[in-house]
């Protein structure tokens, strides 16, 4: 473990080129707080900006001032998943077997990233199709 004070830094204008930064630019997202340093996710914007600054500038020897900055806040923003999550996935699906017309679908299950939550999403509207099709 790295022990840094940010989870990540995503290059989202790398992700979306063309589309979230002008040519000469980049859009970083960092990411704070999390599971492992709840603490973090409640300093006030300033703190926080400072903590991505430093980081940025420790690890990727980012020196220069950002033109914009902003910080959202996501309370309860991903599922942790907990040793026996994919045990607990299994038996959610098994009853849900016993409880027909009732789907689930998200990041809480099978994967938290967009992909994820796509293909989950996918299987529960074909679970619903079938059912739908189904007389009664
Ligand atoms: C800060 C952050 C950055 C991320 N970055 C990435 C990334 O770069 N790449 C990636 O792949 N994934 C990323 N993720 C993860 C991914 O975006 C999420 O896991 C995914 O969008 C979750 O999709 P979902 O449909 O399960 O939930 P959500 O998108 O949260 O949708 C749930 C919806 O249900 C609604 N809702 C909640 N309760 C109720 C209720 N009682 N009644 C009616 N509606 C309700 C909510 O308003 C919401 O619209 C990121 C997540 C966060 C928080």
């Amino acid at each position: 473990m790295e022990r840094r004070n940010i989870l990540g830094c995503l290059w989202t204008s790398s992700i979306f080129p063309g589309y979230r930064a002008p040519a000469d630019h980049v859009l970083l997202r960092i990411m704070i707080g999390g599971a492992r340093r709840p603490e973090l996710a409640e300093k006030d914007d300033d703190a926080q900006i400072d903590i991505a600054l430093t980081e940025l500038r420790e690890i990727m020897g980012v020196e220069s001032k950002p033109d914009f900055i902003k910080v959202f806040r996501h309370k309860w923003a991903i599922p942790q998943y907990n040793v026996g999550h994919a045990e607990r996935v299994e038996k959610i699906e098994k009853r849900l077997t016993e409880l027909p017309g009732i789907f689930v679908a998200g990041n809480s299950y099978k994967g938290i990233g967009f992909n994820d939550c796509v293909i989950s999403a996918n299987q529960a509207v074909a679970g619903i199709r079938e059912y739908l099709k189904k007389p009664g």
